[in-house]
């Protein structure tokens, strides 16, 4: 990773948490350190322990964030930086943002003032809103695919014959999705349509579209997810 892509305005990391908050560390401290991202410095040291002058790591206090929490960001954005000085927001767990922390994050994150960064990281990429998704630049570490049983069902679903309801089911019971599992397989399939439908855009593919996209609004709830793709396999 180079410097220029940690310098986004506002950046999505996504993958398995611990991958992503290491990568992240790596990241800030390739910037920051003056020895080269020595590990031991005490720039590196409190970039490794979330105490760097120059960022504020955040998380959900619950289950989600709270306007209060964000209070910390528009303070903070308030105060103009020096020429060339750089300060990182670190959205940990973004996918628990939900719609209202997420609609007042907007205009920050895609307008923030000279220096400041957002960098959002989360392993649920499909929960967070579109127009946060979209204002940012993606770095993604996602070990979905290293699921072996997440790839047959992915394989499954690509697979150019029908796919089989059956045979699609007995696999989701052994890979033991859980609803978020269930949401990213999802996302998946839905950019595996769209990118099949710009090479030749069929009526199928389009109806396949639709329905995906309309499954994507309503992800499955704990516990539901063989269900859901029942539904979701029978209406394709
Ligand atoms: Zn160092």
């Amino acid at each position: 990773m180079n410097n220029k892509s940690i310098l986004a305005s506002a950046q999505l990391w996504t993958g398995n948490t611990d991958t992503v908050t290491e990568k992240i560390h790596s990241a800030l401290q390739t910037l920051f350190c003056p020895n080269n991202s020595c590990g031991s410095c005490t720039s590196c040291r409190n970039i490794q322990y979330h105490e760097h002058y120059a960022t504020m790591w955040l998380e959900p206090e619950k289950s989600t964030y709270t306007v209060e929490q964000l209070d910390m960001v528009f303070e903070k954005i308030s105060l103009q930086l020096d020429d060339n000085e750089h300060f990182f927001f670190i959205i940990q767990r973004a996918d628990a943002l939900g719609q209202t922390c997420s609609n007042k994050l907007l205009k920050p994150i895609e307008e923030p003032p000279p220096g400041y960064h957002f960098i959002l990281a989360t392993e649920h990429k499909h929960r967070l809103l579109t127009t946060i998704k979209s204002r940012c630049l993606e770095f993604s570490f996602s070990s979905t695919n290293e699921h072996p049983s997440y790839s047959a069902l992915l394989n499954l679903l690509t697979s150019p014959r029908q796919i089989s309801p059956v045979e699609f089911l007995q696999e989701l019971d052994k890979a033991k999705l859980n609803e978020y599992e269930s949401g990213d397989l999802l996302e998946q399939f839905y950019s595996f349509l769209s990118k099949q439908y710009l090479h030749n855009a069929t009526q199928e593919t389009q109806k396949k579209l639709a329905v995906v996209e309309q499954a994507m609004l309503k992800t499955p709830m704990p516990g539901s997810s063989s269900l859901f793709w029942k539904n979701l396999l029978l209406s394709l």
